[in-house]
């Protein structure tokens, strides 16, 4: 059915119409009108009226487009919809100046404690609950859909300094550390890095711990550690100079010997406070090694658990990213049309989203694997190779659909893109995942 022009016409805005008026020749358009189609029409009314007189309702941005949570229980998505409320109540409003400033946000912690999200990780005797992968996953991907720093902080604690203790510690130490650390009254952090040893620290740990009667002296340095600049205890791995057996220890904050130097200069996660320590001569007494390491193995079992926690980031940082972009082009405007109009912005959008869907895919299920026991190395090393990848493709994509405000802070994007930088390099590198995972599908070592 042809509209009638004379109809459409009556519509407008005559206010509208004599501001046109002044730009061109009316008689001329009117009479042009007359011959138009019908989406010519509408358009010329769009056109007139400033693209008011057919107000729309534009989809809310929504990174699940599979509806991956209505696979969750109701209480594994009350948690997730509990930690978003957080995320947007307390950290959104403070997050850009406290990045900004390179200063961790200490308020947080209280209103941390009160969502008690340990517990639903892990239980006081250090075992873990039964779908604790998959719970630790939708805190971490809520927490860094608006800011990743947050997730790392929770992450450092919860996951890399708590598992030591649980997996590591004694009846009697799990019992004077979990509870405290459950209620975020003891922070932990976790030292394995070296400034010489990243990738190879697992062979070339230059850190040494030596048995001296009733306790133990440690030397050498930690670098990268997040959250050692305030916190109460860092779990350090030392190597130890009679049998070079790798052993854990809690170094309480304030030991002799024991210092943190604040890492400065960061160009990602600027909201996470890194530290360098230095083990001069420090003396541990042997209650607080953790009595139950098994060399190595204790700590590859640490980074396995956690590993997951960190494809998760790519997940979350991702998913906010794309959020943004999409509530971005919905509302920008260029050449009298939102940039979500345009094809290219649409190809970005299906690009991120395709991306989003497939990281958030595969890390629930990974996790359901983790919590059935039957999560290998090269399954977490995948899903960090994967996600720290496509990560990185999404939040470009999304930074460049903000044109230059992509790289403002106050429009969000550049703080994921900036962050995505931390999450491609931390728990194993690319290149490192990569080998751990070819060596397991070709049955061939490619490491040197
Ligand atoms: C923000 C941030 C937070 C961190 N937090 C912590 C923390 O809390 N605790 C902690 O202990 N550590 C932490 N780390 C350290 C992190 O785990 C290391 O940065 C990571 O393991 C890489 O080590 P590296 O930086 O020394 O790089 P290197 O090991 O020097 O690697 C440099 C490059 O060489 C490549 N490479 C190395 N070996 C090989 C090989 N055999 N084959 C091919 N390529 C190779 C790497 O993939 C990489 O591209 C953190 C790091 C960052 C950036």
């Amino acid at each position: 059915m042809t509209a009638n022009p004379l109809a459409l016409l009556s519509q407008l805005d005559l206010e509208a119409v004599a501001r046109v008026s002044e730009k061109v020749d009316l008689p001329a358009l009117l009479s042009a009108a007359s011959k138009m189609s019908d989406g010519q029409l509408r358009q010329l009314s769009r056109l007139v009226t400033g693209g008011t007189s057919e107000p729309q309702t534009l989809p809310a941005p929504n990174a699940d487009f599979f509806g991956l949570m209505d696979t969750l229980s109701a209480e594994q998505r009350e948690v997730a919809g509990r930690v978003r409320a957080f995320m947007h109540a307390e950290v959104a409003p403070i997050m850009n100046e406290y990045w900004n400033r390179d200063e961790f946000p200490h308020q947080i912690i209280p209103k941390l404690r009160e969502l008690d999200l340990i517990r639903r990780i892990w239980r006081e005797d250090g075992s873990r609950q039964p779908d604790a992968t998959v719970m630790e996953g939708l805190i971490t991907l809520e927490a860094c859909k608006v800011d990743v720093s947050t997730a790392v902080f929770f992450g450092v604690h919860a996951g890399l300094a708590l598992a030591s203790v649980a997996l590591g510690g004694s009846a009697a130490q799990k019992a004077e550390w979990l509870p405290k650390m459950m209620d975020l009254e003891a922070i932990g952090a976790f030292g394995l890095t070296e400034p010489e040893g990243g990738s190879q620290v697992s062979q070339g740990m230059r850190t040494t711990c030596k048995r001296d009667g009733n306790s133990w002296i440690l030397r050498g340095q930690k670098k990268w550690i997040g959250n050692s600049t305030f916190s109460d205890f860092t779990v350090i791995w030392a190597r130890d100079v009679d049998g070079g057996e790798v052993r854990g220890f809690i170094v309480r904050a304030g030991t002799p010997g024991y210092s943190v130097e604040k890492i400065e200069g960061k160009t990602a996660l600027r909201i996470v406070q890194n530290g360098l320590i230095t083990l001069d001569d420090c003396r541990v007494p042997d209650a607080d090694r953790l009595q139950e390491t098994q060399g190595w193995r204790t700590t590859a079992e640490v980074l396995r658990l956690t590993r997951t926690g960190v494809a998760w980031q790519g997940v979350g940082c991702a998913a906010g990213a794309y959020e943004l972009a999409l509530a971005y082009a919905q509302e920008r405007k260029q050449f009298g049309k939102r940039i979500g109009e345009f094809q290219l912005i649409q190809n970005h959008l299906v690009h991120m989203l395709g991306n989003v869907t497939a990281m958030f895919t595969m890390c629930l299920h990974l996790s359901h694997l983790t919590d059935a026991g039957k999560m290998h190395d090269e399954h977490a090393a995948l899903a960090k190779v994967f996600t720290a990848a496509h990560c990185r493709a999404t939040v470009a994509l999304a930074r460049e659909t903000f044109g230059g405000n992509g790289i403002l802070l106050e429009h969000g994007v550049a703080k994921h893109f900036a962050d995505t930088e931390a999450i491609y390099s931390y728990e194993g590198t690319n290149e490192i995942n990569t080998l751990v995972v070819g060596r397991a599908i070709t049955g061939l070592s490619a490491f040197v």
